[in-house]
């Protein structure tokens, strides 16, 4: 069914086609319906007039408006400089209003001695309060007007749509876009939900939401959008959850065999935290009941999750299944082979690994052996996943750090198999629980939530530039003590280049200025060659270097017991969970350590509550749901784990967590009555619900 919605934005009154190829390339906007789902970002009170002699200093960056009689006109400068200004005043003072551009179009529509409401953002030239190319509107059309807005949405822009369009031409062709859809709106909830959730309509609900006569209006508004958009994940989590226990297709690990005994009496060089005990009977237990596991392991950086990852593949081996074990890097993947095969050596078990930079012979030898089922644990990276890998009896799965894993890798990797294998997806970067099962509701969770004896806690510390020297002195004193040392510097992808040359540059002055007899320093970072990396890791993981001077390709896994002091450069520029994988590298041996957070002295408040948050607190759980805070729930990590794309444009479920209840206990009403959505009443929300699977190609049954 064709939805009047879905016509090109170009038909828009105002768009056209190079403005709506600028949307498209610059907001993602393609249709009418997309548009006016761009939502305001914020609200400006246009029922509130200022006198201007109120109008201060502090509302340099605000946008106000006032009510003025324009009683004179000026031109200034020539050609590129010309300038134009109008003077206005009210009964409390006056401002001037000037124009740099489009000065021919506003001369003609200004009129002296009428009186205007003046909105801008004002600025103070000399005491005086001036407004650049303010919007004016006659004061009798705006009082004819004010009724359609009394909250002015304001909407975020960038560079290029600002030039395009401006603020003003942006409202502009919302409300143009408004007007030709308004009577072209269906409802897409069916009444009975309406009413019971007393919800507005969705057609009020679009126009109230761009503008809104009051704040009570707004927030039904707000109420009635995010109920739609946490309804829609919730309809596909809960058919999700259903589909996967209606089938009976896991393979069955019945039995605890020899190398599983064998590992757990002989090999282990340390008893298990009982925590790790737990998680370890709960993937025993999924696996025996012939439902396929899902689950997802929660465990903070250093909490042991690769043992539980090993045992857990013993399990799966005794039963004669192969197992293979993802890594999202190189390094991590190397690391990971040659940790379990140092604990396994000597067991009737042979592991291969797979990476990009496989040599011929290696890459023969895992393919082989996993093809012909001699092979029985493969470790690996993306790779993994390409189509010559052909496992002979694939039966488990283990993701590390899965954040990097789209579903759809996984599901490539188990289109391999007849049926699915079991899997277990394991992070440090964790969400709160409670979230976790009503946002994954299909998923098992299981935690760690407990370290193995003898951590110390880490120091964490954050310095501005100026205690660099202070730095260094604290870094030879632990290098002195036969400590080594990690130095990170900030990777963002848009500015490669830059990034490169800080750490070039901190490599340079850590070599100059470090006047240490005989210490070492290497560098680690994401353009050298595959060969070099690991050579540079080995150095420092055998102690041939003092200090790894890095970005952040060693944010996971990494684990060099003897390395104590984490320095993280520019520090600001991290998120909080890549802070906390970061420090995560120290505090891994018996040892002090400590995380030193070095930024500059200017800094956003955010920026500034994550650093005294990691300062705080080393509790990945308490920083995790502080980062939901901050950042909002759009980008939570690992969302990708549960087939669901979150197209969440204005709800959070952190900050919305009772109406995501209310639409859950909403989801699984309609689903018991309705499962199919196939029901006339339901045609819509089975739209909804299908936009969240992301528009995956292959069907349900194989995300789960
Ligand atoms: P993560 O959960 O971050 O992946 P790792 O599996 O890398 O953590 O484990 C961190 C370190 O703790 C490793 O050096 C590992 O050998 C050690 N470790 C794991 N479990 C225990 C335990 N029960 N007792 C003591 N040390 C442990
Ligand atoms: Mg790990």
């Amino acid at each position: 069914m064709a939805n009047w919605l879905d016509n090109s934005v170009k038909y828009v009154a105002g768009v056209g086609e190079a403005r709506a190829k600028l949307l498209e390339k610059e907001l993602g906007i393609i249709t009418i319906g997309d548009l006016l789902r761009y939502y305001p970002f914020r609200y400006v009170d246009r029922t509130k007039i200022y006198p201007i002699a109120e109008i201060n200093s502090n509302m340099d960056s605000s946008l106000v408006q006032v009510r003025a009689r324009i009683t004179g006109v000026a031109y200034a400068g020539t050609g590129r400089k010309q300038r134009f200004s109008a003077f206005a005043s009210d009964a409390s003072g006056s401002v001037e209003l000037t124009w740099f551009r489009g000065i021919k179009w506003v001369e003609k529509s200004i009129e002296v001695g009428r009186e205007y409401i003046i909105f801008g953002r004002p600025s103070f030239y000399r005491g005086e309060v001036q407004f650049a190319h303010p919007e004016l509107e006659l004061v009798e059309q705006f009082a004819s007007r004010k009724e359609r807005c009394a909250l002015q949405g304001i909407y975020s822009s960038t560079e290029k749509i600002a030039s395009s369009l401006g603020t003003k031409g942006f409202f502009k062709i919302i409300s143009n876009a408004w007007e030709a859809a308004r009577n072209n709106i269906e409802e897409i909830l069916p009444q009975w939900l309406l009413d019971h959730y007393s919800l507005i309509p969705l057609r009020q609900a679009l126009h109230d939401i761009h503008f809104p006569q009051s704040a009570e209006q707004l927030k039904a508004a707000e109420r009635r959008l995010k109920f739609d958009e946490l309804l829609g994940v919730q309809l596909l989590v809960q058919t999700l959850r259903s589909d996967r226990l209606s089938r009976r297709n896991g393979f069955l690990f019945p039995k605890v065999g020899n190398l599983f005994n064998d590992f757990f009496n002989n090999r282990l060089p340390f008893s298990l935290t009982e925590a790790q005990k737990r998680v370890i009977k709960e993937i025993r237990q999924d696996t025996i009941t012939g439902y396929q596991m899902n689950r997802l392991l929660q465990g903070d950086v250093g909490s042991g999750k690769t043992m539980v990852a090993l045992m857990s593949m013993l399990l799966a081996i005794d039963n004669g299944f192969q197992a293979c074990m993802m890594a999202p890097t190189e390094i991590l993947a190397r690391q990971h082979f040659a940790t379990i095969s140092r604990m396994t050596e000597g067991m009737n078990l042979k592991v291969a690994i797979l990476t990009g930079s496989s040599k011929a012979a290696e890459r023969r030898y895992a393919l082989e052996g996993i093809a012909s089922g001699k092979v029985d644990i493969l470790i690996g990276t993306h790779a993994l996943i390409e189509d010559k890998v052909q496992f002979a009896n694939l039966g488990y799965v283990v993701i590390d750090e899965q954040h990097r894993f789209g579903v759809e890798q996984r599901a490539r990797l188990w289109t391999k198999n007849q049926q699915p294998p079991h899997i277990l997806v394991m992070t440090a970067t964790p969400i709160p629980r409670t979230l976790a099962m009503t946002l994954y509701g299909d998923l098992d969770v299981s935690v760690i939530d407990q370290l193995p004896p003898g951590r110390q806690p880490i120091r964490t510390y954050h310095y501005t530039d100026a205690a660099r020297l202070k730095l260094w002195g604290f870094l030879r004193e632990q290098i002195a003590q036969g400590r080594q040392v990690y130095v990170v510097y900030p990777l963002i992808k848009e500015s490669e280049t830059m990034d490169y040359k800080d750490l070039e540059d901190g490599f340079e002055s850590i070599v100059r200025d470090f006047p240490l007899p005989n210490y070492r320093v290497t560098v680690c970072h994401g353009k050298m060659k595959p060969q070099d990396k690991e050579e540079s890791m080995r150095q420092f993981k055998e102690h041939e270097a003092d200090i790894l001077v890095a970005t952040s390709v060693i944010e996971v896994g990494v684990d060099v017991p003897n390395a104590t002091v984490m320095v993280i450069e520019s520090a600001e520029r991290f998120g909080l969970s890549q802070l906390h994988q970061l420090r995560g590298r120290v505090g891994r041996g018996g040892g002090q350590s400590f995380c030193i957070l070095m930024s500059g002295e200017k800094l956003s408040r955010e920026a500034r509550q994550r650093l005294q948050a990691m300062c705080q607190t080393s509790d990945g759980f308490r920083l995790s749901e502080l980062d939901l805070k901050l950042r909002g729930a759009g980008d939570i990590n690992g969302t990708q784990q549960s087939g669901i794309t979150f197209d969440l444009k204005i709800a959070n479920p952190t900050l919305d967590s009772q109406l995501l209840q209310t639409a859950r206990e909403a989801a699984i009403r309609i689903l018991a009555d309705d499962a199919q959505l196939s029901k006339a009443e339901n045609i819509h929300l089975r739209k909804l619900r299908a936009k969240h699977s992301g528009g995956q190609r292959f069907d349900f049954s194989m995300i789960s």
